[in-house]
């Protein structure tokens, strides 16, 4: 039994106890972790204030017999600014979504994936950018990283530069004469290709650089949807952000993608 303290990201909450809480947590050096925030008197306003989700807060923890205890916390950064508009509170939380998901439980995790996460939160909150392009680069991002995405420089087959198809089965993007090996391919509009390599090629807050058409931009989520349909599954957070960010009227497409 020991008490230990790092820096993590709250990714989920969910009630326990009469007034504790359990929440899952992105560690700076570690992987994701449940914890328990007991909802003593002692231990209510500030504490708990720091164990919401978004929030980016140090905690101190008593590890004992497999279970962690938070005894203290402090916020450092809470993002409070997402809460203001519905489309980016629901981009961001399926960005929290989408990494509680598909990152094991306990198991050291690529350390790249936290800050760019808060990277990814930051230019949500601020508005840098629209937000549901703001979530698929990430997706992009998170992806490439995490190996669910192969590389978008070239045909996953030959290596060809022009690629103009994406195979799910393939694994990648596809040439002009890979393409009809794969029944699977769909056509890719260049920009989209495009759009995967500056992610690819860039590091940091960098990889927010560019824009895309409406029809893109379309294409692209469509393209992401159908990858992380079949690589991650449903994404339920994600169909509710679409929803929100859709002007009324404009009808996001029900699709069912086979897992290949
Ligand atoms: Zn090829």
């Amino acid at each position: 039994m020991s008490t230990i303290d790092f820096r993590g990201l709250v990714l989920k909450e969910q009630p326990a106890g009469e007034s504790g809480k359990r929440i899952l947590v992105l560690r700076e050096n570690g992987g994701q972790v449940w914890m328990t925030v007991r909802g003593a008197k002692n231990i209510r306003g500030k504490v708990m204030a720091a164990c919401q989700s978004f929030c980016f807060s140090r905690f101190w923890v008593f590890e004992g017999r497999g279970f962690w205890t938070v005894t203290r916390a402090e916020l450092i950064e809470s993002f409070y600014g997402l809460r203001e508009e519905l489309d980016r509170l629901a981009y961001g939380s399926y960005l929290l979504s989408l990494v509680a998901q598909t990152a094991v439980e306990g198991e050291m995790a690529d350390q790249q994936t936290l800050p760019l996460l808060l990277q990814t939160l930051a230019v949500l909150e601020k508005d840098l950018l629209l937000p549901r392009l703001t979530a698929m680069i990430f997706t992009i991002k998170y992806l490439q990283m995490s190996g669910f995405l192969a590389s978008s420089l070239g045909c996953v087959c030959c290596g060809a530069q022009e690629t103009m198809w994406f195979s799910l089965a393939a694994g990648g993007f596809l040439c002009a004469s890979c393409e009809a090996k794969w029944p699977d391919r769909v056509a890719v509009p260049g920009a989209v290709v495009e759009a995967f390599r500056f992610v690819e090629r860039r590091q940091g807050s960098r990889i927010f650089g560019f824009r895309l058409s409406e029809e893109a931009e379309q294409a692209l989520t469509e393209l992401l949807r159908r990858i992380l349909w079949a690589r991650v599954g449903e994404v339920k957070a994600l169909d509710f952000a679409l929803r929100c960010s859709h002007p009324p009227g404009q009808k996001v497409e029900e699709k069912d993608y086979d897992h290949t």
